[in-house]
Order: C-alpha cells, then structure tokens, then sequence
C-alpha cells in the first residue's frame, strides 16, 4: 500500500495549509530546515504564555517547573540517541555551535604541531571552517579523505590517511550528506579510527531525523545536530560526548551557570554537562525539543523511512524521465535528498520559477563548496522530503520543472 498517496502526516503541520502566491505549499525543503508539528508549536506558545522563569537558580514555582522540563528534556535526547550517561548531553545552538565548542575545548587541549584532523570531502562547512581556525591556532593540519562519484567515502583512501603523516588525532565525519543524501557508515570509521588512536566526532546534522541513532554501538566519541531539522525549535541542539572524554575537558565559554565557585582570585568550574552551558541557554528551545523528538518516536524509524523511501524511488524515477536532467550520486541507499543539474540553465533560475508555483526547494551550494568543487559545478537544486510530503508534492515538482525548461530554453 502507497504511504504518500494519501499522507495522512501532513494534518500535523499547519504550514501545510497555506497557499503561497496563490498555490498550495510544497515544501521540499527539509534538508535545510523541518516544518513544524503542532506538538512543537503548542509548547513553546504554551512556555511563552505561562511558565516563563528562568532555569537552574530560581527559589519559586515556576523556576523548579521550568528546571525539571529542561533536565527532562536531556533524559529524552540521552534516550534518543541512546547514550549511557544523561551528563553526556550538552545543549548548544545547533550542529554549527556543537563543533565550535568541540575545536575550543577538546581542540585547544590536544592538537598541536603536526596532527592532522581527518574530515571528508562531502563535509558541510560548519565540520569544515571551525577545524581550519583550530589549526589556525594550533598549527595541526586538515587532512581530506575522498569519496566516490557516488557519494559514498572511499574507504582506501579513508584507512591509508588514517596511517600517514600528520598524525590524525581527530575524525571529523559527517553521518549524512546534505547536498547528496549519502550516509557514511560511522560505524565503520569509527572501529578503524578509534584502531589507529584517533577520536572521531559525528556531524549528525542530516541524519537524526531520518535514521535511529545509538551512539553506544556507534561507539563514536562526539555526535552533533541541531533541533530545528529534527521538527524542533531553532537556536538548540546537542553536542553528545562521552563522558570519560568530556570529564577531562576544559569549559566552554565562561559565565554563569557554568561555575562552582568563584572568586576575584579565581574560579572552579562546574560538573559536565553544565561546565558546557554558561549563561541562561534557550529555555523554550529545549523545553520543546522533547517534543519533537516524541513526535518522531510516536511515528516510529521504520515508518518514517518507509515514507521517505517511498518518496525518494518515485521522484527519482519521475526526475530521471526529464530530459537533460542530472542528479548528483544517484544511488537508491540514501536520504530522501535529490540535488541535480539541468543542461543549460541555472539553479537560480530554476528555484526561481518553482518558487513561483509555490514549491520551496534549495538552489546553490548547500554550505558544501569544496564538495561542488569537485564536481566541478557551482551548485545545484535540491528537493528534499519528509514525512509529510506526498505524491502530488513529486508531480509538481516535475511540472515546476518542466515549464522552467521551457521558460528558460
Ligand atoms: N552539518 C550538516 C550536514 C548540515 O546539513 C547542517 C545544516 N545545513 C549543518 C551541519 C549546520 O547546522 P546548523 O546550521 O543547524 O548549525
């Protein structure tokens, strides 16, 4: 039976109701950010308009209520991604503000002088830009393991650098590209770095919201996301580490929260996770990323990729039917992202049309310049599913895209 004939997912999200310049919203593009779910919206509405307070240092009602929702909020992020310890999760930004906090703590305190970090070359810039400032400071050397055509990581290459010189300390992986939807088995980089001596750190940005993550059988040292690709609010994600790593750590930035002690002769820093948090953190944001990850867990991985697989084969199969159409690492294993090319026109110009019938996807570099570089191409269009999308969404697209091939020919 067809999942996405008659999505019935879709009633969850009001954005879906609206008509945008006088055509029913397709949203294709949730590679870059999800819609939103009613669950989500209801509680940061209901934090905003009754249970305001700050957390972690009040002495009245809804300060205590509003600690134990955030602290609940870890218990269900450790439950989610499976880690042993709630102290192991720790509330930053997003993926970005995670792996910045990674290169300022871990980063300072080990890498010197001839080490290498080890990243690939599908990384999104935020697993790029933050490794190449610590070098910057550290004077450590960014390594680049390939990949294939088809966007999968060359393993070759990945075990012979993970053996030559610079010595590679660092392993930064993402877990799902976001411009090809290919997924690297972590798990697999992970055994063979943590082989050699190296840490690995997970850039789970893409992958959260489409697979079941167990960092324990990963057994992967880091893991990153953000809570607005995972249906949650903005401005909040996780940084996971394990705790016998972070014990050792260094603070992130200094401020309140993230103290013991202090005094003009000098301070002692708090237990992890919060030695990590200083001042007052996104409140509502981690209060309502609870129920984001709720709503993926009520609809349930096997569900969820059951839709998206059912997505990607159809659109795959209608996009390949355009003439002149190219999509980039056309392979069936992979997340229900689509980036391609079309002969002769321009992604802006394209995007620009689609947008026109009221249909969202990303045209450009999608923050991965050197992977589009290697493809010799300055970007491209991406249509990216989710669960709520539905056939009609495939169908108009391929009509969007078959009057901009007109238009623009
Ligand atoms: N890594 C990947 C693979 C991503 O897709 C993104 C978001 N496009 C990021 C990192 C950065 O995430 P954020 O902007 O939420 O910090």
């Amino acid at each position: 039976m067809s999942l996405i004939e008659n999505n019935k997912l879709r009633a969850d999200f009001p954005a879906l109701t609206q008509k945008i310049r006088g055509k029913n919203l397709v949203y294709l593009d949730s590679a870059a950010t999800a819609l939103k779910p009613w669950p989500v919206i209801e509680r940061i509405s209901s934090f905003y308009s009754y249970e305001t307070a700050n957390v972690h240092r009040g002495a009245h009602y809804l300060a205590d209520q509003g600690t134990q929702n955030f602290e609940a909020s870890r218990d269900k992020v450790r439950e989610f991604i499976h880690a042993a310890h709630r102290e192991e999760i720790i509330f930053t930004a997003g993926t970005t503000a995670s792996i910045n906090l990674l290169a300022d703590t871990w980063g300072d305190k080990y890498l010197k002088k001839g080490d290498g970090i080890l990243v690939s070359e599908m990384e999104h810039h935020a697993d790029i830009v933050p490794w190449q400032m610590l070098c910057e400071r550290t004077g450590a050397e960014i390594v680049v393991a390939p990949i294939t055509e088809l966007g999968n990581l060359d393993w070759g290459q990945y075990e012979k650098l993970l053996q030559s010189k610079p010595t590679i300390k660092l392993v930064a992986l993402t877990h799902c590209s976001n411009t090809l939807g290919t997924y690297v088995d972590v798990k697999k980089a992970a055994t063979l770095a943590h082989k050699s001596g190296a840490v690995i750190a997970v850039d789970g940005a893409q992958a959260v919201a489409t697979r079941p993550v167990n960092v324990q059988d990963l057994d992967v040292d880091f893991y990153s996301f953000s809570g607005h690709k995972l249906f949650g609010p903005y401005g909040i994600g996780v940084l996971f580490g394990k705790k016998e790593i972070l014990k050792d750590l260094p603070p992130g930035p200094g401020g309140g929260s993230m103290i013991s002690l202090v005094s003009f002769k000098g301070t002692s820093y708090n237990d992890i996770p919060y030695r990590f948090e200083a001042g007052t953190p996104n409140i509502e944001g981690v209060i309502a990323l609870k129920p984001a990850i709720e709503y993926v867990q009520r609809i349930g991985f096997e569900k969820i990729q059951a839709i998206e697989h059912e997505l990607l084969t159809y659109a795959t199969s209608e996009l390949r039917k355009i003439p002149g159409l190219k999509i980039l690492a056309d392979v069936e294993a992979k997340a229900p992202i689509i980036s391609f090319s079309m002969q002769g026109l321009h992604h802006s110009d394209v995007s620009q049309i689609l947008d026109q019938e009221g249909i969202a996807v990303r045209a450009g570099h999608h923050c991965t310049m050197p992977l589009l570089e290697k493809f010799k191409i300055t970007g491209t269009i991406r249509a990216s599913f989710s669960i709520f999308n539905n056939k009609t969404d495939v169908d108009q697209l391929v009509k969007g895209l078959l009057k901009a091939q007109e238009l623009l020919s």
